[in-house]
């Protein structure tokens, strides 16, 4: 069984301690494809090496919302760098409404640049929004989609945004809230998502990357079909998005 993992951050510093042992179970687990993000200028230089050391790790630049007051005054530069220079995609970039409000627009301005850039070098793109759904349509309807496809990560949104978002290019990513019994939007969200749209993730840190098949498991227990079939299903989709 071979498993991807649509997200995680392998360049946390809460991984650095072990990780190889970390990607050591991760294989024995099946995981044989892993898409690790980049948050912001200061953890983009990790993923390369990290990359080197790990078959099967796939690289995504980006500036995350957390991380927008950070930015230096070359960001762009320096992310455009790091994209031209390694086969990657761009994330994690997004929006987030759980944030202080004050950040709201400069997040819009950060995103649109991200996508902007992506589609200039024609790369996919993670999408992290958090309350933020409805702005996050409205916003991109006016300015533009990712037009090479984009992976909603760790996806909060409902299940009745989920067609017009796959009519936007959207694959639908879930990670360990999934397995949590209490989470009916959740639950309806994975059964609205059309079978070739569907990813699974752990957000390592979040979860140890060897722990995709507890996401896995839930996935295919509310959909109702082989953990086999969609372990198969949900890693095909992974490489043709991140091809
Ligand atoms: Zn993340």
């Amino acid at each position: 069984m071979h498993l991807f993992d649509a997200h995680c951050h392998l360049q946390d510093a809460q991984l650095a301690s072990h990780l190889d042992d970390a990607m050591e179970r991760a294989a024995q687990a099946g995981v044989t494809g892993l898409m690790c993000c980049g948050t912001s200028e200061t953890d983009w230089p990790l993923l390369q090496g990290i990359a080197r050391r790990f078959p099967g790790v796939h690289l995504s630049f980006g500036l995350h919302p957390w991380f927008v007051g950070d930015r230096s005054e070359r960001w762009l530069d320096s992310l455009k760098t790091f994209l031209a220079g390694t086969p990657s995609a761009v994330g994690e970039i997004g929006l987030d409404h759980a944030l202080d409000q004050a950040t709201f627009a400069d997040q819009e301005t950060v995103l649109l640049a991200q996508i902007h850039l992506a589609n200039e070098l024609q790369r996919p793109v993670t999408l992290h929004c958090r309350r933020a759904w409805g702005r996050l349509l409205e916003l991109l309807d006016e300015k533009g989609w990712p037009a090479h496809g984009f992976a909603l990560h760790s996806y909060s949104g409902s299940a009745e945004l989920v067609q017009p978002l796959t009519r936007r290019g959207a694959y639908f990513s879930f990670s360990g809230s999934i397995t949590f019994e209490q989470n009916r939007k959740g639950r309806e969200a994975v059964c609205a998502a059309p079978l070739e749209r569907l990813l699974i993730e752990t957000d390592a840190p979040n979860l140890p990357p060897a722990h995709l098949a507890e996401v896995l498991k839930a996935v295919a227990k509310i959909r109702g079909i082989q953990e086999l079939e969609l372990a198969e299903t949900t890693t095909k989709n992974a490489r043709l998005l991140w091809a």
